[in-house]
């Protein structure tokens, strides 16, 4: 370890002469002794060995409240392990994992299948040499044969199917053969705006402790042209503070459900529990957070939505894991060039870079505009979403659908281009979630794999589920340009949705649109496209 980690590495014991019966590397989103496959052996006989990767971490430009939330989290969980008696080998290194466990010169280490499709390509030399042996990952809650034998290997892949799987398999909100509360979803209660009441609560907050500060001072030298600000004492770093940051979660449970869809300038996060970020990196395992789920009094359509929201996580690793990244899916592809995430301040070799071609269905090549760092496209409902991104690393699941993910599609941006931007800009994205979750639902770059049709809107989707409108130079109602942008984004790609039943009533309504709306709504996405989209 080099500089920036004097505290820690007072603090961790020099287990380099040890000799544990074995060696397990844990990844950087493997942080619970859970996923130990000799968890009932003495801990002392495992050893644990973490890697710090200077060119993982400069690999995109990753927000840097995110290095900060995985620094202090595995450098919190390697001493943790050590108090709890395993012997931990923390290495620090400038080059990748691969060379990083060569170095160690232990003939054998074990490892759990990474969830990344990155990091598997990169161990793979490792595995094949046998110098690592690989183990299932435990960390999640659904089996890929259930996934398998619902959906098949070929698209489209409906979610519909694996969750009642789950749900039936599991008895999870299930009376006997039938749902709990006589249906698999309550989605349709989970759709009101938020008008102040009921209270929402105070964004969490947590003690800063030394190895924190070493961590926001290591990061703001090391990434110090990365975008954001690290502020840790917002993002729970050890194991304890994660139980805070669960009990925080489950108090807001009972309301998550009515408001899951509401957003508010008032209230970034509402009744979301914000938890995702742990989950994805197994300082909360799935498992510990679905029984929490259960345990706590809250109306089904509460409880219910948040479990499939857990399962929907399932559902879509076990999408980009079976399809190895889309891969195997047959759609439209262009290939994309800039993978900066239109971050322009450094130099960034993201490993998967040797794939050049990428889905996109609608063949949609206008660049991301740079208002999604800068806040300044004057489109106060965007504006606002960026601004929570680039202050926090995250906002909800919504304003990430129908803002950011709406008006980057209604732009026909590039949707490689917006993917890496919420890789580098959000706390809780890795390669298996952000992908499916924006080329397949957050644009349509996937076609039908996944969604039935894309999710786009005008203005008044986003003046009914939030208040950005009341603070707007637009009127939602009259002259709001996200409404031209949908019904030209309808128009512009109708070839595209022919004989798609979903799409029939908004293309039935395009048709219908006489022709000087139509001509105003071509010239308003030239004039945005040309105003937000330019080149650099
Ligand atoms: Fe967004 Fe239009 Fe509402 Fe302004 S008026 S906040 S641009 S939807």
């Amino acid at each position: 370890m080099g500089s920036g980690s004097s505290v820690f590495i007072s603090k961790l014991r020099d287990d380099t002469a040890a000799r544990p019966k074995r060696w397990l590397y844990l990844l950087y989103d493997q942080l619970n002794l859970e996923l130990n496959p000799w968890k009932d052996e003495p801990t002392e006989s495992t050893g644990i060995v973490l890697i710090e990767s200077l060119s993982k971490g400069k690999s995109r430009p990753y927000h840097k409240q995110k290095l900060g939330l995985i620094l202090a989290n595995m450098r919190s969980f390697a001493l943790e392990a050590q108090r709890k008696g395993h012997p931990v080998r923390y290495i620090g290194t400038t080059s990748d994992y691969s060379q990083a466990l060569l170095k160690l010169n232990i003939p054998l280490i074990h490892c759990l299948k990474p969830a990344e499709l990155t990091t598997r390509k990169e161990l793979q030399s490792l595995l094949d040499s046998g110098r690592l042996r690989q183990h299932p990952h435990t960390g999640w809650l659904t089996p890929r044969d259930w996934f398998v034998e619902e959906l098949g290997l070929n698209p489209p892949y409906r979610m519909d199917k694996f969750y009642k799987r789950f749900r039936k398999e599991t008895g999870i909100l299930m009376d006997g053969k039938a749902p709990t509360g006589g249906k698999y979803s309550f989605d349709s209660e989970n759709r009101m705006s938020w008008k102040g009441q009921p209270i929402a609560p105070e964004d969490p907050r947590f003690e800063v402790t030394d190895l924190d500060r070493e961590v926001e001072e290591l990061v703001n030298s090391t990434f110090s042209d990365n975008p954001g600000k690290i502020d840790l004492s917002k993002a729970p770093t050890n194991d304890t503070q994660a139980l805070e940051a669960l009990d925080f979660a489950m108090l807001q449970l009972p309301n998550f459900g009515p408001y899951e869809d509401a957003m508010s300038i008032h209230s970034k996060g509402l009744f979301h529990s914000r938890l995702a970020s742990l989950v994805n990196i197994h300082r909360i395992m799935p498992a510990h957070l679905l029984k929490s789920v259960l345990r706590t009094p809250a109306p089904i359509n509460s409880t219910e939505g948040f479990v499939r929201q857990l399962i929907w996580r399932e559902y879509v690793k076990h999408v980009h894991d079976i399809t190895n990244g889309f891969e195997s899916i047959s759609v439209n592809r262009t290939s994309t060039d800039i993978r900066d995430a239109m971050w322009y301040r450094g130099d960034y070799t993201d490993s998967s870079s040797d794939v050049t071609q990428h889905p996109n269905h609608l063949t949609q090549e206008n660049n991301l505009p740079i208002s999604y760092w800068t806040s300044d496209s004057g489109l106060n409902c965007l504006d606002t979403v960026v601004n929570s991104v680039i202050e926090d690393g995250w906002t909800h699941h919504i304003p990430r659908l129908m803002v950011l993910g709406n008006i980057a599609s209604l732009l026909d941006v590039n949707p490689r281009q917006l993917t890496d931007w919420f890789h580098a800009a959000f706390i809780d994205a890795y390669d298996w979630v952000v992908e499916p979750n924006v080329l397949g639902m957050g644009t349509f770059a996937l076609g039908e794999s996944m969604m039935t049709k894309p999710y786009v809107s005008g203005a008044a989707y986003i003046n009914r589920m939030s208040d950005y409108c009341k603070g707007c130079q637009y009127d939602p109602k009259k002259n709001c340009p996200i409404t031209n942008l949908y019904w030209d984004f309808i128009s512009r790609h109708s070839e595209s949705f022919i004989g798609n039943h979903r799409m029939s009533i908004p293309m039935r309504n395009s048709l219908r649109r006489d022709e000087d709306k139509k001509n105003i709504d071509r010239q308003t996405f030239e004039a945005w496209t040309r105003r937000l989209c330019k080149s650099t």
